[in-house]
């Protein structure tokens, strides 16, 4: 029977997670034309959702007599520029994730619960005829008020303002209740200009600025790299200054640490136009309102995380992408996804430049650059008075440690304070011990959900799983042996905080990681702490690598480097390489220069010996390697994951999937296997690796196992994913 008809259908992308569009009858007497990208509410289930329309469709499959009706249509203009909508349409597919689940990553909080978009014209109070009228220091009685009236006597203030500058909505209120003001809309200011400052680009800078500015209005990506504290920042204010005086907006990508007020108000100062910022951790009125501004083209320059990649923009002019190695920028649950490598996509839809900026570019970014597919330019030198310090190793094999420290690093610190001066210790280990064994017996105290050991805390002392977050009292006996003999093994920060604390006792030692650096306002703070400049140790783990100025250290340690050598990640070198880079990057960026000692067992090892040479000239040495071995960027890489209650249902399920995925594609299958921990908040985990030269094949056979797995019957209690490009180790 063919179920084909000629009824008209509206195909919706309805948030679930089912990898395919719904049909639905039109809204009944719909007059205007179908615009992709409306929002409408449909039926689905038992309950009214938010959808998208995709297309207006002839072909349904479903017989018209079962087809169910739009409810309303929320737009007659769609919130989606069409490039957007063209770049989420490709995520979902490049990324294989149900479309329905990826199209609403293009509205604010707001508009994906049906919202209508909120007004970003500003609200501002202004004097009525009577108010204008009141004699001087009027009224009286009320000292508040009167200064309001006072202010508002050169025009127009907007009320988020004047609540800044300390009144109180009650004031206002009691004004516009006795009729002496009224509230207006203000307008934005549209003439975005350049303000004067003082840094003249030097030859390097003026290189790369000149580059980016003549590729503005075409899809085009540069690849700035520039060694830590070179001016890249100086260089994006720079091409976002022509970008603004196109009249087009710029977007700037931060990894979610570099995020700070500091940030902005250094943007603020450059630019007379509205500058934005975007991350998770604002709130949904005010996502609501940047979101708007941004589509309405009222945003001149948007900062923002990995999520802001899909912010809809008037007129884009220029993407820059600053860390763009960092691993931030990967989403590693849900909707798994690069929001560099979308950028980029994002670039070439909207015609538009792309800027990628490390000192530590990834090898996919530099295979490309090396290609010709993007534009290099190389910053060699530090922009300001600093100068790039030096590297030392310490060879700490068969030495007695205190806390993880030689005997060296301890007396390179003394000199160090004594001499009024800052230094860094890095250890990418949290907590007190890695773990906590019975000394009699090899016990371990192990995380009931997780195959892990506990890490041991001291302030307070707990046990803690770094994997599902779990925290438990510390066992006073082994429950093993009963022996009382329990000790701490593997250093962790709170263990050589401990130590320098007592060793250093006339100095601050502050530590940095995510357990000091919970709350939002500990980064500032510190760095506020730090640029005092008085001599103090710092103890930290990766956070510490992260963009951040700190002009008075002037020693770097790295504690552990064999820990980051010896990782079962195939990015495991080069995620060490640019850890020491950028974290040595923090010595000596001002006048004074820089010093950097590296503790190793292994002084011989390949990298580990030329730690010493300019990051990218041990990285034709990487990629040789990558090639060797058929991994990303030589080849690419596809996963289909899977977590279950049950210890082997993942495993068959997947085995199932394999030999009954019908496609064309050769590919090298790898796995089943369980993963490399393989239970996790007591589910278990594993995973079925999909290889080839080319990502078009990874792409054809991951399409295949896809649909091979949603035909598969399971268990409510298994799920399963896609990876496509994953970052996380395997
Ligand atoms: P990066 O982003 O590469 O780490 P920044 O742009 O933050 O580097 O610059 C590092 C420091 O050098 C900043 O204090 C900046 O003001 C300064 N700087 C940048 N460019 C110049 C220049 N051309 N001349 C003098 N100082 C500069
Ligand atoms: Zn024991
Ligand atoms: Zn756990």
């Amino acid at each position: 029977m063919d179920t084909s008809t000629d009824t008209k259908v509206w195909r919706c992308a309805v948030p679930t997670p089912l990898r395919r569009l719904f049909d639905y009858r039109p809204l009944e007497d719909w007059q205007g034309t179908v615009v992709p990208g409306m929002r409408v509410i449909v039926p689905f289930g038992r309950r009214s959702v938010t959808a998208i329309v995709v297309r207006e469709a002839l072909d349904s499959a479903i017989p018209p007599d079962q087809l169910r009706s739009v409810s309303s249509v929320l737009d007659r203009h769609p919130l989606y520029p069409r490039p957007l909508l063209a770049l989420l349409q490709w995520a979902a597919d490049y990324y294989q994730h149900p479309v329905g689940e990826v199209l609403p990553l293009g509205l604010s909080p707001g508009e994906r619960q049906g919202k209508p978009e909120r007004s970003v014209a500003d609200t501002g109070l202004t004097l009525t005829e009577r108010g204008r009228g009141l004699p001087q220091g009027a009224p009286h009685n009320a000292r508040k008020q009167a200064e309001l009236i006072q202010q508002l006597q050169a025009g127009p203030l907007s009320v988020d303002l004047l609540k800044k500058a300390g009144f109180k909505p009650g004031v206002m209120r009691a004004l516009l209740d006795k009729a002496l003001v009224t509230t207006c809309a203000l307008q934005s200011q549209r003439d975005w200009q350049a303000l004067p400052h003082s840094v003249s680009a030097n030859n390097e800078q003026k290189g790369a600025i000149s580059s980016i500015q003549d590729s503005l209005g075409q899809f085009c990506v540069h690849l700035l790299y520039g060694v830590t504290g070179s001016g890249k920042t100086e260089v994006y204010l720079q091409s976002i200054a022509a970008c603004l005086a196109r009249g087009e907006q710029a977007l700037l990508l931060l990894p979610e640490i570099s995020l700070t007020p500091q940030t902005l108000a250094r943007f603020e100062a450059r630019f007379s136009a509205p500058v934005l910022i975007l991350h998770s951790g604002m709130g949904d009125v005010e996502r609501d309102k940047t979101w708007a501004a941004a589509r309405k083209g009222e945003a001149a320059v948007i900062l923002g995380t990995r999520s802001a990649v899909f912010a809809p923009l008037l007129k884009p002019g220029l993407i820059i992408v600053d860390e763009e190695h960092d691993p931030a920028f990967v989403q590693q649950d849900g909707f798994r996804y690069s929001a560099r490598d979308v950028a980029i996509k994002r670039g070439q839809l909207e015609r538009c430049t792309v800027v990628l900026g490390s000192a530590t570019p990834s090898l996919e970014s530099w295979q490309n650059a090396e290609q010709g597919r993007y534009q290099r330019h190389t910053l060699s030198q530090r922009a300001g008075p600093g100068t790039l310090p030096r590297k030392h190793l310490i060879d700490i094999s068969g030495l007695s440690l205190s806390a993880g420290l030689s005997e060296e690093l301890v007396s390179q610190l003394d000199t160090v304070l004594a001499s009024g001066q800052q230094a860094l210790i890095f250890l990418n280990r949290r907590g007190f011990a890695n773990a906590l064994m019975c000394h009699d017996c090899g016990w371990s105290a192990d995380c009931s959900e997780c195959d892990a050991r506990m890490t041991l805390h001291k302030t307070p002392p707990e046990l803690h799983c770094h994997h599902c977050g779990r925290r438990s009292r510390l066992p006073a006996t082994c429950a093993h042996c009963g022996s009382q003999h329990l000790v701490g093994t593997g250093i962790g920060t709170q263990q050589t905080e401990a130590f320098l604390r007592a060793r250093f006792s006339d100095y601050p030692v502050l530590r940095v990681d995510s357990d000091t650096m919970a709350n939002r306002s500990a980064m500032p703070a510190l760095i506020k702490r730090l640029s005092s400049g008085e001599p103090l140790l710092m103890i930290g783990t990766q956070m510490l690598s992260k963009g951040h100025h700190f002009p008075d250290v002037t020693l770097v340690a790295i504690v552990d480097a064999d820990a980051l050598l010896f990782s079962p990640d195939f990015r495991g070198e080069e995620r060490l390489l640019q850890l020491v880079t950028q974290v040595a990057g923090r010595a000596g960026r001002e006048a004074k220069s820089g010093e950097v000692f590296i503790q190793t067992r292994q002084p011989g090892h390949r990298l580990i010996a030329q730690l010493d040479a300019p990051y990218h000239q041990l990285l034709p040495d990487l990629l040789a390697q990558r090639r060797q071995a058929g991994l990303p960027p030589h080849g690419a890489l596809g996963v289909m994951r899977c977590d279950s209650h049950n210890k082997l249902e993942g495993l068959k399920f997947l085995n199932h999937v394999k030999t009954h995925a019908v496609s064309s594609a050769s590919c090298r299958m790898i796995g089943p296997v369980m993963a490399a921990m393989a239970r996790r908040k007591n589910r278990y985990r594993c995973h079925l690796i999909v290889a080839a030269p080319q990502r078009g094949t990874v792409a054809k056979a991951m399409k295949a196992l896809v649909e091979c797995a949603e035909s598969t019957r399971h268990s409510s209690k298994l799920n399963w994913s896609v990876d496509i490009d994953p970052y996380e180790s395997l």
